[in-house]
């Protein structure tokens, strides 16, 4: 028999309510020492002896007996043949998830653009893909199909040349559904690795893995440790802090819906976070009974309940202009607008990865298949950053290209300023082309 659970009950007219929001938000990624220890001398193994290590801790870390990294590589028409492997049903789900992706994501294309000043300079703007994109694919305790496809995809729209993949493969068990996801993405290279090592290979290259120019996708402490040491010789994406979902409702989705929903986020680890804000306290009970019901019918009850419990909230506000301040100030990852007229709050909104609009919109849809990103900002930082899109696989630069006239005219402002600061070789070099 399990324990009755204990549902964490916030009032926002609490004199304390605040005090305890904070602390229901904190959260800190563990940053153990000895794994920090451990990652940067994996970094500095694989950048010493490149192909050698990799295949050393692939034996070590996956329990893989491969002698060679001619083991390791997974050939363009291997991932075709995975194609085959599945079963039409999961064949036909990937290729509308990819399209719907696809589709999106291709209105997140930035263009190139320039214009012209009065005095015929010509100002703008070259966009470029990058040259070669390297995709971390989980692959230690589960598989994440649905990841290949959100992290390939916006790549593969900004036209980047080449997306390798890395993908840890345990004991040899190769996930047909994440080699099937690879070949409709436009994956062009698969080494089956994982782990700091795999971060390491893609970040300096090896004799066999080709260094790329930005490491996206989550892993595990030791992937996300060394995504961190690495950036800077390379751009990462952002380091993924647990999943949240903060469901705002009115009081009229049926309650079943809503706990599932939480549920949804809870059970990917004990550390997510899902919070249920509402004006209605008897709703809030109702959501109560439910989530108490239901429960106990998840696969991954252990981890739902531990994180309901641990990290999870309901809190009962005093209207909806109360509820849109809550959910402004936790900016959280997913937020599901369960109410009717979702679009009045729409431009109330100001911090949040993703927003999900009315009671139908379960966040699960946006997860595998409605189109955006399911790789969002978590832990508050959605009031910085933005879901992974297009625009992270595109970089620009800025062009300037003056006429004889315009050289003059601004030769004399950039004289006056690199003189101001003593730069006076700058300053001559402005000056050469003022005309008489
Ligand atoms: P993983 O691929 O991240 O890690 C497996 C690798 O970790 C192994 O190949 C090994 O190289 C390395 N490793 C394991 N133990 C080690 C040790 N003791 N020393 C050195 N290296 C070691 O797979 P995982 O472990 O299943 O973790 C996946 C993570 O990604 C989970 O935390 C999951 O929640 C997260 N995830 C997040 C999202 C998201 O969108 N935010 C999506 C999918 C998965």
């Amino acid at each position: 028999m399990t324990d009755a659970l204990s549902l964490r009950r916030l009032n926002a007219a609490d004199a304390d309510f605040s005090r305890h929001l904070d602390h229901l938000l904190s959260w800190e990624s563990v940053s153990d020492d000895s794994v920090n220890q451990r990652v940067l001398e994996i970094i500095k193994t694989v950048r010493e002896r490149g192909d050698a290590a990799l295949v050393e801790y692939t034996q070590r870390f996956d329990g893989l007996q491969v002698t060679s990294m001619a083991d390791l590589i997974l050939p363009r028409e291997r991932l075709e043949e995975a194609l085959t492997r599945i079963t039409p049903e999961q064949r036909q789900a990937l290729e509308t998830a990819a399209d719907r992706v696809r589709s999106y994501h291709e209105r997140q294309k930035q263009d190139s653009w320039t214009y012209t000043e009065a005095d015929g300079t010509v100002l703008g703007q070259k966009v470029t893909p990058l040259d070669r994109a390297g995709l971390y694919v989980p692959g230690g305790k589960a598989s994440y199909p649905s990841s290949v496809l959100m992290n390939a995809i916006p790549a593969k729209v900004a036209g980047v040349p080449e997306v390798v993949m890395v993908v840890p493969t345990p004991r040899g068990e190769i996930n047909e559904m994440v080699l099937a996801a690879a070949a409709i993405a436009g994956v062009d290279r698969v080494f089956c690795i994982g782990g700091a090592q795999a971060v390491a290979a893609l970040a300096y290259g090896t004799e066999s893995v080709p260094p790329v120019d930005k490491i996206v996708g989550p892993g595990n402490i030791y992937v996300a440790t060394a995504k961190r040491h690495v950036f800077g010789k390379v751009g990462i994406d952002m380091i993924a802090g647990p999943s949240e979902i903060l469901v705002v409702c009115d009081g009229q989705t049926d309650p079943d819906w809503i706990a599932m929903d939480l549920f949804s986020q809870a059970e990917h680890d004990e550390d997510a976070q899902a919070i249920l804000v509402s004006p209605d306290a008897e709703f809030l009970d109702r959501v109560a009974a439910s989530i108490e019901k239901l429960l106990p019918t998840l696969e991954r009850e252990a981890i739902a309940r531990t994180s309901i419990q641990g990290r999870g909230a309901l809190i009962q506000v005093a209207d909806m202009a109360q509820a849109i301040e809550v959910a402004n100030r936790i900016a959280p990852e997913h937020l599901e607008l369960s109410v009717e007229n979702p679009e009045q709050y729409l431009p109330l909104i100001r911090h949040a990865g993703a927003i999900f609009m009315g009671r139908y919109t379960a966040e699960a849809l946006g997860d595998y298949c409605a189109g955006p990103n399911h790789v969002l900002p978590t832990s508050g930082t959605a009031r910085f950053s933005s879901p992974l899109g297009v625009y992270d696989f595109q970089k620009r630069s800025s062009i300037i290209h003056c006429s004889a006239e315009g050289a003059s005219e601004l030769g004399k402002v950039a004289s006056v300023l690199a003189r101001g600061e003593s730069l006076t070789a700058h300053a001559r070099s402005a000056e050469y082309r003022i005309k008489n």
